[in-house]
C-alpha cells in the first residue's frame, strides 16, 4: 500500500472511531484518559517531528533558492510576482467569504440562548486569545520583522525574522566571489537532503500520528456546537470549497498554465498533511516535495516560494476570518456598511498574512479585525468550539494556495530563462 494511501486510512480510521467512541462512551473516564495518554502522545509525537525540520528547512530552502535564483534583478522580478500572486489570490478568497456570508446571513438567525451559552463556556480560552493578541500585533510586528538576533529568532519559531534573515544571506552569498560561497552552498544542500531524510523517516509514522490527531479532536468534539453553528460552519466551508474550485482552478489554469485537475491530483500528500495537522509550517516539507517531484517546480524555486507562503499566503484563512467577523457582526446586530466591508476584507488579507503558520494562529489577529470595525472581540468565544474543524480545511485551503503559486512562479521563471517548459508527472506519456 502506497504510504499516502496508508495515511489517508489513518485519518478516516481515526475520525471514525474516535466519532464513534464520542457518540457513544463521550464522557466515560476511560475514554478521556485513551484520548490524554495514548493518542495525544502519538499525535504531538509525529507533530513534533514535522515542526523539528521546520527551522532548518527553511533555512537551507531559502538560501539556496535564493543564491539558486543568482542576480538580485531576478530575484526582485520572482519576488514581486510572488508577492502578487499571493495578495490577489488571498484577496479572492476573502471576496468570495464576505460575499457568500452577506448572501445567506448565517448570523441573523442564532438564537440568544444559544449566543449565551456559548459565550460563557469559551470565555477563558477568548481571554488568553486576547492576551496573545494584545502582544503580537503593532507596528513591532513590522519592525521585529528585521530579527536582532537570528538564531533567536529561529529558537522562537519567528519565522518572518527567520525568512527576512535567510533571504538576506542568500543574496550575500550571491556577492561574494564564487569560490567562497561555493563551499557553504554545498554544506547547505548536504543539510537540506539530511532533512528531508528526517522527513521521510517522520512521515514514515504519519500514518499512526495522524490516527492520534484526529482521534483526539473526533473523540471529544462537541458535535452539538456543530449543530449549533451548522448554518456558519457550512458557509465556511462552502466558501472554501468555493475557493478551491473555481478561485484556486483558476489561477492555476490562468497564470500556472496547467490543466487544474493535474494540479489537484498532485497535491493529495499536503492535502491529508494540512488537514490533520492544521499547520501550514508543519506541511511545509510535504509541500515542498511535493511541488518539487509532482509537478516539476524548480528546487531554487519551491525553496523560495514555499516557506514564504507558508507563513504569508493565507487564502483559507482569509475567507476564514471574512466570514467569521461578518457573522459575529450579523450575531450582535452591529452593521457594517460597504465601507466597513472593505476595512474587512484588507484587515483580512493583512492579518493572513501576519498570522503563524500553527493551529489557530490566525485568531488571535482576527479579533483584532473584529475590534477594529465594532464587533465585540469577546464574541470569538462563540466559534472556537467548531474551530479545530474550520482549521483544518482552511489550512488545506492555505498550503494548495502556496503550492499554486509555486507553480505560476516557476513557469515564468522558465520563460525567462529559455528552459524547458515543465512536465508535471501526471502529464508523462508514461503515466497519463
Ligand atoms: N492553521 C492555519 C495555518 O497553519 C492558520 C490559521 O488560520 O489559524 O495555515
Amino acid at each position: 500500500m502506497k504510504l499516502h494511501t496508508k495515511i489517508a486510512l489513518g485519518l478516516f480510521l481515526g475520525a471514525l472511531i474516535g466519532g464513534f467512541c464520542n457518540r457513544f462512551f463521550g464522557d466515560d473516564q476511560w475514554l478521556i484518559w485513551v484520548s490524554d495518554n495514548v493518542a495525544y502522545p502519538v499525535g504531538q509525537v509525529f507533530l513534533r517531528l514535522l515542526f523539528m525540520t521546520v527551522v532548518p528547512i527553511v533555512f537551507t530552502s531559502i538560501v539556496l533558492g535564493v543564491a539558486g535564483i543568482g542576480d538580485m534583478k531576478t530575484l526582485g522580478r520572482l519576488g514581486g510576482r510572488t508577492f502578487g500572486y499571493f495578495l490577489l489570490s488571498t484577496l479572492i478568497a476573502a471576496t468570495i467569504g464576505l460575499t457568500l456570508v452577506n448572501t445567506i446571513r448565517p448570523g441573523a438567525g442564532l438564537p440568544a440562548d444559544v449566543v449565551d451559552e456559548l459565550m460563557e463556556r469559551f470565555s477563558d480560552q477568548q481571554a488568553g486569545l486576547a492576551a496573545a493578541g494584545a502582544q503580537n500585533f503593532g507596528i513591532s510586528t513590522f519592525v521585529n520583522i528585521v530579527p536582532r538576533n537570528p538564531v533567536a529568532a529561529a529558537a522562537d519559531m519567528d519565522m518572518l525574522a527567520l525568512i527576512f534573515f535567510s533571504l538576506i544571506f542568500g543574496a550575500a552569498l550571491t556577492m561574494i566571489p564564487r569560490e567562497k560561497a561555493q563551499p557553504v552552498i554545498n554544506v547547505l544542500d548536504g543539510i537540506g537532503e539530511a532533512v528531508i531524510a528526517i522527513i521521510n523517516m517522520a512521515m514514515s509514522l504519519a500514518p499512526y500520528g495522524v490516527f492520534g490527531l484526529i482521534f483526539v479532536i473526533t473523540s471529544q468534539f462537541g458535535w452539538g456546537i456543530l449543530q449549533q453553528l451548522s448554518m456558519y460552519v457550512v458557509v465556511v466551508l462552502v466558501g472554501l470549497f468555493l475557493h478551491a474550485s473555481v478561485g484556486i482552478s483558476a489561477l492555476v489554469k490562468i497564470f500556472g498554465r496547467l490543466n487544474p485537475m493535474t494540479f489537484w491530483k498532485s497535491v493529495n500528500p499536503p492535502i491529508i498533511t494540512a488537514f490533520s495537522t492544521s499547520s501550514s509550517m508543519a506541511t511545509l516539507p510535504t509541500s515542498i516535495a511535493t511541488a518539487e517531484s509532482e509537478l516539476d517546480v524548480q528546487p531554487k524555486i519551491a525553496g523560495f516560494v514555499l516557506p514564504l507562503g507558508a507563513t504569508m499566503n493565507m487564502n483559507g484563512t482569509s475567507l476564514f476570518e471574512g466570514v467569521t467577523v461578518l457573522f459575529l457582526a450579523q450575531v450582535f446586530g452591529v452593521e457594517l456598511g460597504f465601507g466597513q466591508q472593505v476595512v474587512v476584507v484588507i484587515l483580512a488579507v493583512l492579518t493572513a498574512i501576519g498570522a503563524a503558520g500553527v493551529p489557530g494562529g490566525s485568531l488571535p489577529l482576527m479579533m483584532l479585525v473584529m475590534a477594529t470595525v465594532g464587533v465585540p472581540p469577546e464574541g470569538i468565544a462563540i466559534v472556537l468550539g467548531v474551530d479545530r474543524i474550520l482549521d483544518m480545511a482552511r489550512t488545506t485551503l492555505n498550503v494548495c494556495g502556496d503550492i499554486s503559486a509555486s507553480v505560476y512562479v516557476d513557469r515564468i521563471d522558465r520563460e525567462w530563462e529559455g528552459l524547458p517548459a515543465a512536465v508535471p508527472i501526471r502529464s508523462r506519456p508514461e503515466t497519463a
